[in-house]
């Protein structure tokens, strides 16, 4: 039986406000005074979570399955899609249109790049809001060779006429290509290579009806189990060359929001603090091991709760709770919180929906009483 999100998630404990801790650590993680080397004033034994996101990003590539076989969880959708592909392949045809829907980080792109690889083909990669006119897809498009993938992250924040352009490549494989401008413009129409069209998107509803039809293949990623999490953050412990013993793996993985993102980007915070907690012993030489502890530290210094809310989180039942039956609208909460309406949207809000801590109402969000009583 299919189980809800709610369900796979794990139940919600009594929470632990932690102290204003922000995502950026700026309080210097010393080491211990009875620590040999315990005078903490040297540079790299701080805790330094501020690495470049261009370090991030490569980390995090890094750590992303290259094979279906090492992509853990959500078997149901990675079996659908290798069912599709088999097939496509034994008959030599190109694979029908992917959408892949989900909240961030549950493994859209990585499913993309592994579709590209199983079915032996090459992939250009694009998004959404960087579209906005047909035009800005010609390039794409006439690049493709046969059986190429097009992957759009963030599909829904193409334009409407973007969008629109795309429906006869995606039905004929042909394009229109405007020769000059103006309302008398005169426009060709050329062919392209069979392809297939993989796009992703945390909001299916924003798509139009006929858009989303023209997909052959539509598959949504849930929220995954804390146990699945916890074999992802066992496998990227691994790649990163960390011990971790199960409790750890396991704490990390039920403050993780169900999301493999989530749970990696912990992992490496929590590293860090296990490397400094390492060097203050031993100069460096011990290996990194994180248990509990490690995980505990880690989680208050990032303002984590044992249910995994963050700072923003709270802010916005806060704000929710402070307007009592009255709903508060999404722009209301962005310029309270400061951040973009769309990171609320698409970052915050589904886990709080998921939880049952705040319900959208056509007319704002309210906070529900368990955000009452996790909050008190
Ligand atoms: P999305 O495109 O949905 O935002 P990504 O595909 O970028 O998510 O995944 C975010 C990160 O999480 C990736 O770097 C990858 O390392 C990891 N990840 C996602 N899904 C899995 C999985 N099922 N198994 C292991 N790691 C995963």
């Amino acid at each position: 039986m299919a189980t809800s999100p709610e369900e796979r998630l794990p139940p919600l404990g009594p929470s632990v406000p932690p102290d204003d801790f922000g995502w950026e650590v700026e309080n210097p993680l010393e080491c211990p005074d009875d620590s040999p080397a315990g005078s903490g004033d040297e540079p790299d034994r701080h805790f330094q979570p501020g690495i470049s996101g261009e370090d991030e990003a490569q980390i995090e590539k890094s750590l992303r399955p290259r094979r279906f076989e090492e992509f853990i969880g959500q078997e149901r959708v990675v079996e659908n899609l290798r069912i599709a592909i088999e097939a496509a392949r034994a008959r030599g045809e190109v694979l029908d249109h992917v959408l892949l829907s989900g909240m961030p980080g549950l493994g859209k792109t990585t499913l993309a790049l592994l579709i590209a690889d199983a079915m032996g083909v090459g992939i250009q990669e694009t998004s959404g809001p960087v579209i906005e006119r047909g035009k800005d897809l010609v390039g794409h498009l006439t690049n493709l060779a046969r059986g190429d993938i097009l992957f759009i992250d963030e599909i829904h924040r193409m334009s409407r006429e973007a969008e629109e352009y795309l429906y006869s490549a995606m039905e004929d494989f042909k394009v229109d290509i405007r020769l000059d401008k103006g309302p008398d413009a005169r426009s060709i129409r050329i062919g392209v290579a069979p392809f297939t069209l993989v796009g992703a998107t945390t909001r299916e509803g924003l798509l139009a009806a006929p858009f989303r039809g023209r997909f052959g293949i539509l598959e949504k990623l849930e929220a995954y189990s804390p146990e699945v999490l916890a074999e992802i953050i066992r496998r990227s412990a691994a790649i990163l060359q960390v011990e971790i013993d199960a409790d750890a793996a396991q704490r990390i993985a039920s403050c993780s929001r169900g999301t493999p993102r989530f749970a990696n980007r912990f992992l490496r915070r929590v590293r860090d603090v296990a490397q400094c907690r390492a060097q203050c012993r031993e100069s460096g030489k011990e290996p990194v091991s994180i248990n509990c502890g490690t995980v505990d530290e880690a989680l208050q210094r990032l303002g984590v709760d044992g249910n995994g809310l963050d700072i923003m989180d709270r802010q916005i039942m806060r704000i929710l709770l402070s307007s009592g039956e009255v709903p508060v609208g999404i722009k209301t909460i962005a310029i309270t919180v400061g951040e973009e309406e769309r990171t609320i949207e698409d970052v915050y809000e589904p886990y709080l929906i998921q939880r049952g801590l705040i319900i959208r109402t056509p007319r704002g969000r309210l906070a529900t009483p368990r955000a009452v009583e996790l909050l008190q």
